[in-house]
């Protein structure tokens, strides 16, 4: 089988719901096609003297809505099309939660772990330099994503400051709380997720405690996810995994403990002293209820799909079921609680955090938990319900939530001129 570009796949998942909505041709084209794509290649100044010419990206998919927003990653693979594809997410992703923002995102194609603390900065801030001319609290709001952290939100919320002569605190997310982050904002998408878990559950009648689930990425998604069920629901996490491996404890792990130990460990699990040690693809197929992928696109696909034994899978990671793979696990009788849904999270607090910047005005942490919660518990039933409307899968019904109200946002606005 001949293997989609991201982009493409993505606009698979597209086409299912939009056939189901029978939109026309000429509608799907201005809801798919990106509204801006900017690509920078941009030098910096190594520490040996030398001089190294990197590329970025921004592509800002659609606000209709609001302004654009996304996350920003490095990664020495990202390319347009998947830029283009993230971007894509981040459009119906904002609308399903109601967020009042558009679809946008960036990347810079880096190994961060090659580069020296004054060289990351350097990139961060010559990088954000560059893609500034459509970037603002009121255009385009950066974030967190793939590689990068509050430290480096820090970095780009300073650059902008500085060349527009101003503290401007909302022009990123996910910054430190000393400088307009949000409490809560570190482990926001993990604690979506744990909550869309919980009411999947209850939606099927099961209830969590006791449920078994395996974590795929053990950065910032995956971590709070295995840690949140683990504790607050009481899921026995029996593998969790990173670029250097997977762990298995059929008993459970201790997911702080291996926290910490990652910590204290270049960030990263390997040689962790308990558990059996398993590959990334043994976790992929292990016998769980719950199945979270939260690293990177493409990880279930055609080729691995038909060994999946989980009963239910939460994609913390953006796009991790490729088209095909969704299709052999909707006939397998797996449910797959879609990206757009279920790592929404993140991107919720940080309009919480966007929303605070601009008034100046900061929320204690039980402020931000009963927010959050509100918007993903209606974000999923209102998806649940067109699910059970239109007789389709999760996926599918979740872009026919965002698809209607990014239309209804451009049939209001008109065509200009
Ligand atoms: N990078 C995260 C995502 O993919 C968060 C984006 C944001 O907070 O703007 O949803």
């Amino acid at each position: 089988m001949e293997k989609l570009g991201i982009f493409q796949n993505a606009l698979k998942q597209f086409d299912k719901a939009a056939e189901l909505l029978k939109l026309s041709p000429d509608i799907k084209e201005l809801l798919t096609t990106p509204k801006r794509e900017l690509i920078v290649n941009f030098p910096v100044r190594m520490d040996d003297g030398s001089i190294k010419v990197f590329r970025g990206y921004r592509v800002q998919h659609n606000v209709a809505r609001g302004p654009a927003k996304g996350g920003i990653r490095f990664h020495p693979d990202t390319n347009l099309d998947e830029v283009r594809a993230l971007a894509f997410w981040m459009t119906w992703k904002c609308a399903v939660v109601g967020l009042p923002f558009g679809g946008a995102k960036g990347g810079v194609k880096v190994d961060p772990t090659t580069l020296s603390a004054g060289e990351l900065e350097r990139l961060c801030r010559r990088y954000f330099s560059e893609i500034q001319p459509i970037i603002g609290p009121e255009a385009d709001i950066p974030a967190p994503d793939v590689n990068t952290n509050s430290q480096i939100m820090a970095w780009f919320m300073d650059t902008y400051s500085m060349n527009k002569e101003y503290p401007a605190l909302g022009v990123v997310t996910g910054k430190p709380l000393e400088i307009g982050g949000s409490a809560g904002r570190n482990e926001a998408t993990g604690r979506g997720i744990r909550i869309i878990a919980e009411e999947i559950m209850n939606y099927l009648g099961k209830n969590i405690k006791n449920t078994t689930a395996a974590v795929q990425g053990f950065g910032n998604v995956g971590s709070f996810a295995a840690l949140l069920l683990s504790e607050e629901c009481n899921v026995k996490v029996v593998a969790v995994s990173d670029v250097t491996g997977a762990i298995y404890d059929p008993e459970g792990l201790n997911i702080k403990e291996l926290i910490e130990y990652r910590d204290k460990n270049k960030g990263v699990i390997a040689g962790y002293p308990k558990g059996q040690k398993i590959s990334n693809e043994e976790l992929l197929e292990l016998d769980v209820d719950i199945l979270v992928p939260a690293a990177l696109e493409n990880v279930i696909t055609a080729e691995n799909a038909d060994r999946v034994k989980a009963k239910i899978i939460i994609e913390g990671a953006n796009g991790p079921v490729t088209a095909e793979a969704d299709e052999i696990l909707n006939k397998k009788g797996i449910i797959v609680v879609p990206d757009i849904l279920a790592n929404a999270g993140g991107v919720t607090v940080s309009y919480f955090e966007w929303v605070q910047d601009l008034q100046w005005y900061f929320w204690d942490i039980e402020d931000v938990r009963r927010a959050l919660a509100k918007i993903m518990k209606k974000a999923f039933y209102d998806v649940a319900k067109v699910r059970e409307q239109y007789n389709t899968d999760f996926r599918t019904a979740a872009y026919i939530v965002g698809i209607d109200r990014v239309y209804s946002a451009t049939r209001l606005r008109g065509i200009y001129p």
